[in-house]
């Protein structure tokens, strides 16, 4: 079993689409092990996406992901890394595969209604940042 967060991110959250976006995953195996609804500070994003901080999108990535509460999810199944991303789409919804999460919920690639960590160690960063173990289950 392998651990992975997502995070319905403000523009999905501001268009009523929490339950469509937890229902692909429970639809496709994967499990919810823990999830909340919340308001990043500045300084949680900025953290969050620090290995983006050189990149010249930081600030609107920032601005955007504190422009309203965002959901954040522990999913739990077999692949759940590479299935989460199959779910989501490309980071540009323009490419992304018709059915997937991008596609149908996510305007631009400012805007991409969710992130899904990129692999197994980075999930586990991304999971503890969010979490405490006994939230788990
Ligand atoms: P992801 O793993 O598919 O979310 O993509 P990345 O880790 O490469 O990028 C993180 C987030 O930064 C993306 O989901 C987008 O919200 C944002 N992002 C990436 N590239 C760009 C870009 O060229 N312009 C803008 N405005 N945002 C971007």
């Amino acid at each position: 079993m392998e651990q992975t967060l997502s995070i319905i991110k403000p523009d999905a959250v501001a268009k009523g689409v929490i339950g469509k976006i937890l229902d692909r995953f429970e639809s496709n195996g994967l499990k919810i092990a823990a999830t909340k609804k919340m308001q990043l500070s500045r300084v949680d994003a900025e953290t969050f996406y620090a290995i983006h901080s050189e990149r010249p999108f930081f600030k609107d990535l920032v601005d955007f992901m504190i422009s309203g509460p965002v959901v954040v999810t522990v999913l739990e199944g077999e692949n759940a890394v590479a299935t989460n991303r199959d779910l989501m789409g490309a980071t540009n919804p323009k490419e992304a595969e018709a059915g997937t999460i991008r596609a149908d919920f996510a305007e631009n690639i400012d805007a991409n209604a969710v992130h899904g960590s990129d692999s197994a160690e980075n999930a586990a960063i991304e999971i503890k940042f969010f979490f405490a173990g006994r939230e788990i289950s």
